[in-house]
């Protein structure tokens, strides 16, 4: 266990490693389309790219104004492909991805995780395409996050699916995609209100998914500590690692890998490597 490093709350290593960490303060946040796609049309005068946007933007400031780091794919009008913003995502490993999207269509927010089968184990290396397998079980309790806090905070009904949508499936994070459509009364995706009530329950459940995390980083840590001390708690030394809690992101075990290797069109595109989840449940 000594080997790994876990990334810790003030961004330091545990241990001598320089593999990519998961950033434990940063979001990705995704505003869909922009630039040459404009996404859907919500009504004459408005595009998808812009309602996207502007409720990405209002979203982004609230969680700076609660100390959380944002990553935006875009923070203005440009044209961002599928690949482009998974490596942006991946690259920068953080805690939760967030994909926006408006539509004029159906009611309500929809709050979609990938459709692939979750894969457990550690893998040398994931395909590109299917990724996001190793994350699914994450992306699952991140969607109860924000489903809970679109349902008790902005009194809406989401409704969950599971779809592999662009680029959710090559995304190596905690990845929940979220449309938001029309409520009762005509009430548009782009309607400010709305985007508020919205905004405030995401913040609350990003907030509240941070929290779970660094919760679950310092029972881990604590934990390694006992194991290391045989005569420290009352477990006889055995290292008894703490269940990481329903929904937490699990601590990341680091291990010495390849960084994404991102040839641009490249079809042998592989992501980083799946880490071996459940090794620090495993009991020691
Ligand atoms: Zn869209």
């Amino acid at each position: 266990m000594a080997a790994f490093g876990l990334m810790l709350p003030g961004g330091g290593l545990a241990a001598q490693q320089t593999t990519p960490s998961v950033n434990y303060n940063l979001v990705f946040l995704d505003a869909g389309h922009g630039g040459s796609d404009p996404g859907a049309h919500l009504s004459d005068k408005e595009v998808e790219k812009d309602v996207n946007l502007t409720l990405a933007s209002k979203l982004k400031g609230m969680l700076s104004a609660k100390g959380l780091s944002v990553l935006s794919s875009r923070d203005g009008d440009q044209t961002v492909t599928s690949e482009q913003r998974a490596d942006m995502a991946n690259h920068a490993r953080p805690l939760a991805c967030l994909l926006v999207h408006t539509t004029s269509s159906g009611a309500g927010p929809y709050v979609t995780v990938s459709g692939l089968a979750p894969e457990t184990g550690a893998l040398p290396a994931l395909p590109w395409e299917t990724a996001q397998a190793s994350y699914v079980t994450e992306s699952l309790g991140l969607e109860s996050v924000i489903v809970d806090a679109l349902t008790n905070v902005a009194k809406l009904k989401p409704v969950v699916l599971r779809a592999s949508v662009p680029p959710i499936d090559s995304l190596t994070c905690p990845a929940v995609l979220l449309e938001l459509a029309p409520i009762s009364g005509g009430t548009a995706a782009s309607d400010a209100d709305y985007q508020q009530r919205v905004a405030d329950a995401l913040t609350q459940a990003l907030v509240a998914w941070h929290t779970q995390a660094l919760d679950a980083v310092a029972k881990a840590k604590a934990a390694a500590l006992a194991a290391k001390t045989p005569q420290a708690g009352s477990d006889g030394g055995k290292g008894a690692i703490p269940n990481s809690g329903t929904g937490a992101p699990k601590p990341r075990v680091v291990k010495p890998a390849p960084r994404v290797a991102a040839p641009p069109g490249g079809a042998a595109r592989m992501a980083l490597p799946a880490e071996p989840a459940g090794l620090l449940e495993a009991g020691g």
